[in-house]
């Protein structure tokens, strides 16, 4: 079992880094900027074993060629349907990615979506989403389908309640603020948009997410509740139905009038 470190980076991205007491190698996800990282690598005094890709944004793989240059011995993972050059390991759904010096793996879902070969790394209890889900909200749907995107929304609904979420940026307030224009009298959204603010003023993360708290906050996932339907289906003017439609009158909702 490892332990997880957050690395902010831009504004707004979380570089996820996995580290274990029996050794100084350490495996980071996504790292678009390779400063914070090699920082903190200096700082506690590990290397790196492994880098995980989602998907082939800049914000996520940017870092990539910097930290090999250093670390020329870290194997580099990431989707196979995606061309991101520098990967050495291409990863299709069900692949083991073998950390054995972090004493643990993790296995490949594929959630294309908000690309159209982002895929995600799930482990014990945990899953690591890159932009498809963002805590109260979802990644946009860039070269993927709407289809697509509601289908791997789905998937992650349909993981263990406790199934912790490490996404890769904070836009938890902003997000919680649209919820909010889906569901107005939804006391859980309201709450979470509470504790999320107290959080951001002591400058902390609102991630990692608990999938338990998703399903109730967030509308991308509350698909099926009658009063998100009726809401998706009054801002689109039509019946929608289908969970890819109410999916996408959501998705595009919140791009046009709210983003
Ligand atoms: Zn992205
Ligand atoms: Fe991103």
């Amino acid at each position: 079992m490892f332990d997880i470190v957050l690395i902010p980076a831009f504004a707004d991205n979380y570089i996820w880094l996995l580290k274990s007491e029996c050794s100084t190698a350490v495996a980071v996800v996504d790292p678009g900027d390779a400063a914070p990282v090699l920082d903190y690598l200096q700082h506690e005094k590990l290397t790196l074993g492994a880098i995980l890709i989602t998907h082939h944004h800049r914000d996520h793989t940017g870092g990539i060629s910097q930290l090999k240059r250093v670390f020329p011995e870290a194997k580099v993972y990431g989707p196979a349907d995606e061309s991101i050059p520098e990967i050495t390991a291409p990863l299709t759904e069900g692949a083991d990615v073998k950390l054995p010096w972090l004493g643990d793996s993790l296995k490949v879902l594929e959630m294309p979506g908000h690309t159209a070969g982002h895929i995600a790394y799930s482990g014990d209890g945990l899953l690591f989403c890159g932009d498809i889900l963002f805590a109260g909200g979802c990644g946009r749907v860039f070269d993927g389908t709407m289809k697509q995107m509601a289908e791997s929304l789905q998937r992650i609904a349909k993981l263990p309640e406790k199934t912790l979420l490490y996404c890769a940026h904070e836009y938890t307030e902003a997000n919680l603020g649209f919820a909010l224009w889906v569901e107005p009298e939804n006391r859980a959204i309201k709450a979470r948009q509470k504790a999320a603010q107290r959080v951001r003023q002591q400058g902390k993360a609102t991630v990692p997410s608990l999938l338990s708290l998703e399903l109730k906050t967030n509308p991308f996932l509350r698909t099926q509740i009658p009063t998100v339907i009726a809401a998706a289906e009054k801002w689109a003017k039509t019946p929608l139905n289908n969970n890819a439609a109410l999916f996408a009158a959501l998705r595009t909702w919140k791009d046009r009038d709210y983003d």
